[in-house]
């Protein structure tokens, strides 16, 4: 696959590539910049610095990245981005006009993926970042794939666990609150049984795209739970966000009118959902918040189902104070 192929293959949309050129000469940058301009969007520093903050905050696809530079050297750079998790993945092309083996077998010793000698040859550079994004691509293809569910396109259990465990750990941290929203599609059984397993599927891929509604900020996460059921991480919002979210989804899935004849909460498909919030602390578990919060899910079910019912374990305990 080449790149334009590679960047359809995503499940979800990927923005323009963009390339980092790092050179304390202006001029330099100047050359890489033409090459690059109108292909990808391209992201400039004049100094190791500048780039090691500029990889922090906007996460580029490559990195061409001068050695000898005032201040923190290339190699420094390429160091740091692969001694942190969040850059560590971004692969690093040396451009360096000394032409010596010893410098080169030091860059892949560090763990750069290639090396580009100055002055530039305009085909030659396109050629190799072309190849290395490609690469890229194709690892964060697979990455996503392990953390995606097949059926709905949200995440998979798998990823809900890593990002359980994630938000738990942050919110105790920042002393914030953690609210989960685990919910169900209220007679599915029937539903199957009705309407057949390629319509079930159809339904559940059409719930979970109306499910992403109700979810607003980067952190927040949906997830495929399990069969028919699905689950939302919200971290850093208390039980009344919580609640509206739930409400949100709960609409979104009315709205979309799926004919379901066998629910007692018909004529359409509906959700229940349960709600948990709390302020992750030691004497607490991310096992202990999921289990409320399946609690409330059949409380949900108990009252007739298509409603959402709550538990505030974080008011509670301020209360006790
Ligand atoms: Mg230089």
């Amino acid at each position: 696959m080449n790149l334009e192929q590679l960047q359809e293959a995503f499940p979800h949309p990927v923005g323009p590539l963009r390339i980092l050129v790092v050179d304390d000469q202006p001029v330099n940058i100047r050359a890489l910049y033409e090459v690059f301009r109108g292909r990808f969007e391209v992201l400039m520093a004049t100094s190791g610095e500048q780039a090691i903050s500029l990889c922090r905050e906007q996460r580029p696809d490559i990195i061409l990245l001068d050695v000898v530079m005032p201040g923190l050297s290339g190699h420094e750079v390429c160091r740091r981005l692969k001694a942190s998790p969040g850059t560590r993945d971004i692969p690093v092309i040396f451009v360096t006009s000394q032409n010596e083996e010893a410098e080169e077998a030091l860059g892949f010793e560090i763990g750069a993926v290639d090396f580009i000698t100055k002055p530039i040859n305009p085909v030659i550079v396109l050629a190799r970042v072309r190849t290395h994004l490609a690469l890229k691509l194709q690892s964060d293809l697979l990455r996503s794939f392990a953390m995606i569910d097949g059926l709905t396109k949200v995440a998979n259990r798998r990823k809900f666990d890593e990002t359980l465990a994630l938000s738990w750990r942050a919110c105790q941290r920042e002393g914030r609150p953690l609210s989960l929203v685990l919910l169900d599609l209220d007679y599915f059984k029937q539903y199957n049984d009705r309407y057949g397993h390629q319509k079930g599927d159809h339904c559940l891929m059409a719930v979970a795209g109306a499910l992403g509604h109700g979810l607003r900020r980067p952190h927040d996460l949906l997830a495929r739970y399990g069969g028919e059921e699905f689950v939302c991480i919200l971290p850093g919002t208390d039980s009344q966000g919580a609640i509206q979210c739930a409400e949100v989804m709960r609409e979104a899935v009315k709205a979309l009118q799926i004919e379901h004849q066998d629910s007692a909460a018909g004529p359409f498909v509906s959700i229940s959902l349960g709600i948990a919030t709390q302020i992750p602390g030691a004497d607490t578990s991310p096992e202990a918040l999921l289990a409320q919060a399946d609690r409330q899910l059949y409380q949900a079910k108990r009252k007739g189902r298509n409603r959402a019912c709550f538990i505030d374990l974080a008011a509670g305990r301020d209360a006790g104070k």
